[in-house]
C-alpha cells in the first residue's frame, strides 16, 4: 500500500468513527427485548388472549387499543398525560395494534413509536391546512386520484391498522372505519379500462392490506384483467405495524398478480423488529419488490444518524428505500414539521457516507396536487456560468464540469 493510500483510509475510517459507535450502541438497544416482552405479557394478560390470538392479524384488528384504559394498565403514565389524550381524542380518533404498543420502551415523547400513535396535546394547535394536496381536485372517478399521465391511485380503504398521528390523509380517517364501496371500486376500474394510458396502478387507502384476503383478491384480478395495466403498486404500512397481516395466503395471492410492488412506511429502525423482517422476507422471497418511503417526523428521525441507521438497514431486509416525504402543513401535524434546510441537510449528509442504494429521492408533495418534486441539495448548491457547473463533492471539495 502507498502511503497516500494508507493516509486516506486512515481518513476514512476516522470519518466513519462517530457513526460506527453510535450504531454499536443502537444494536444493544434494538436487541433489548426485556420491556417489550413485558409489555406483550401484560397485554396478553388484559384481553386474556394467547400467543396464538397475537400471531392473528384479525385479533390484532379486533383488539386495536384506542382508550387510555389500557395505557394507565401498562405504561406509568400522569394523570396529566391521559386527560391530554382523552382531550385530543374527542377530536381526531386514535387507534393502534397491541403488536405496536407493545413495542413502546417509554411512554414519553422521546419514543418513536409513543410519538407516532398517541395522541399528542399538540395536534389541537390550528396551525396548517386540511387538503393542502388538492386530493378533492384530482378525483376524475369512483375512488380514483390522478395527477399523472400514465399512472393513477386507487384508495380501497380508509382504515389503518393504526393511525399514524403525522398522516398526510387525517382527512380521509374520519371517525370510523369503511372500506370504498363496490360501486366506487368498479367506476374506478372502469375509468382504468377506459384510459389505457394508465399502465401503473397504485391501490393504496387508508392501507390496502387491511382488506379481507377475499375483497383484495377480488379487486388485484379486476385490475390484472386489464391488458394495458403493467404494474401494480400496494401502499401499506403492515409491515411495519401489523407484520402478522402478511400470512402465507396473502403472499399466495399477491404472487398470482405479479409484478407487484408495495411501498411501505419505516421511519424509524427500531421499527424493523424480527416480526417485521420476517413480514419482508415473505413478501420479497415471493418475488414482491420492496420499497420504502419514509416522512421525515421531527423528534423521530430528523438526524443524519437515524437515517443512516435505518435505510442500510431495510437494504439488508431487501426493501429499497424509495422516497423520503418532506412532511406537510396539515393541520393537526405542526409538531412534527421540519424545515426544507434541515430535511437537506440529512439528505446531504447520507451522500459518500452511505451506499447509493441507501439513499432515497427527498420529495416534496407540491400544493393543489401538482405532483412531487424531487428537493436535491446538490442542485440548490450549485452554481453556474455560460461554460460549467461548479458542485461540490459529499465532502465539500470543488469539483468542475463541463456542460458541453
Ligand atoms: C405519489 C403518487 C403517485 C406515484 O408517484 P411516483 O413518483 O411514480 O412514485 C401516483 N399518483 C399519485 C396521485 C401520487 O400522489
Ligand atoms: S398507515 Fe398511512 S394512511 Fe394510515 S394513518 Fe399511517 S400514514 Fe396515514
Amino acid at each position: 500500500m502507498n502511503a497516500k493510500s494508507k493516509l486516506r483510509s486512515e481518513e476514512l475510517t476516522h470519518l466513519a468513527k462517530e457513526f460506527y459507535k453510535y450504531k454499536i450502541k443502537y444494536l444493544e438497544e434494538h436487541s433489548n427485548k426485556s420491556i417489550i416482552n413485558y409489555n406483550k405479557q401484560k397485554l396478553l394478560e388484559y384481553f386474556q388472549a394467547s400467543e396464538e390470538d397475537w400471531r392473528n392479524w384479525e385479533w390484532q384488528m379486533k383488539n386495536r387499543v384506542n382508550t387510555t384504559d389500557v395505557l394507565k394498565n401498562i405504561f406509568n403514565m400522569s394523570v396529566d398525560s391521559i386527560a391530554n389524550i382523552e382531550k385530543v381524542s374527542s377530536v381526531y380518533r386514535w387507534s393502534v395494534t397491541p403488536y405496536y404498543l407493545s413495542q413502546i420502551r417509554l411512554a414519553s415523547n422521546s419514543d418513536p413509536f409513543f410519538l407516532q400513535v398517541i395522541p399528542s396535546i399538540c395536534e389541537l394547535e390550528t396551525w396548517g391546512s386540511n387538503d393542502p394536496m388538492g386530493e378533492n381536485s384530482t378525483n376524475p372517478a369512483g375512488a380514483i386520484t390522478r395527477r399523472y399521465p400514465d399512472r393513477a391511485i386507487i384508495n380501497i380503504t380508509n382504515s389503518c391498522p393504526s393511525y399514524c398521528r403525522h398522516c398526510q390523509r387525517r382527512r380521509n380517517i374520519g371517525t370510523y372505519d369503511f372500506d370504498t364501496s363496490i360501486s366506487k371500486i368498479n367506476d374506478s376500474i372502469l375509468y382504468i379500462k377506459q384510459h389505457p394510458e394508465i399502465r401503473d396502478v397504485l391501490v393504496t387507502g387508508g392501507d390496502a392490506l387491511t382488506l379481507s384476503d377475499e375483497a383484495l383478491d377480488k379487486i388485484l384480478w379486476q385490475l390484472n384483467q386489464i391488458p394495458s395495466i403493467e404494474i401494480i403498486r400496494i401502499g401499506t404500512r403492515t409491515p411495519v405495524t401489523l407484520p402478522q397481516r402478511i400470512t402465507p395466503q396473502l403472499v399466495k395471492i399477491l404472487e398470482t398478480y405479479s409484478p407487484i410492488y408495495i411501498n411501505t412506511q419505516f421511519n424509524h429502525p427500531l421499527e424493523v423488529t424480527e416480526e417485521a423482517s420476517l413480514a419482508c422476507k415473505m413478501l420479497v422471497d415471493a418475488g414482491i419488490v420492496m420499497g420504502n418511503q419514509m416522512v421525515f417526523l421531527k423528534n423521530v428521525n430528523n438526524n443524519l444518524y437515524t437515517v443512516q441507521l435505518l435505510n442500510p438497514l431495510l437494504l439488508e431486509n431487501r426493501i429499497r428505500p424509495y422516497y423520503i416525504f418532506h412532511p406537510k402543513n396539515i393541520i393537526g401535524t405542526h409538531h412534527f414539521y421540519i424545515s426544507v434546510s434541515q430535511g437537506l441537510e440529512i439528505v446531504k449528509g447520507l451522500r459518500g457516507n452511505t451506499s447509493g442504494l441507501a439513499i432515497p429521492t427527498y420529495v416534496y408533495n407540491s400544493e393543489n396536487g401538482n405532483g412531487k418534486i424531487p428537493l436535491s441539495p446538490e442542485c440548490l448548491a450549485a452554481e453556474e456560468d455560460e461554460e460549467c457547473i461548479y458542485i461540490e463533492t459529499w465532502e465539500g471539495k470543488k469539483i468542475t464540469i463541463n456542460k458541453k
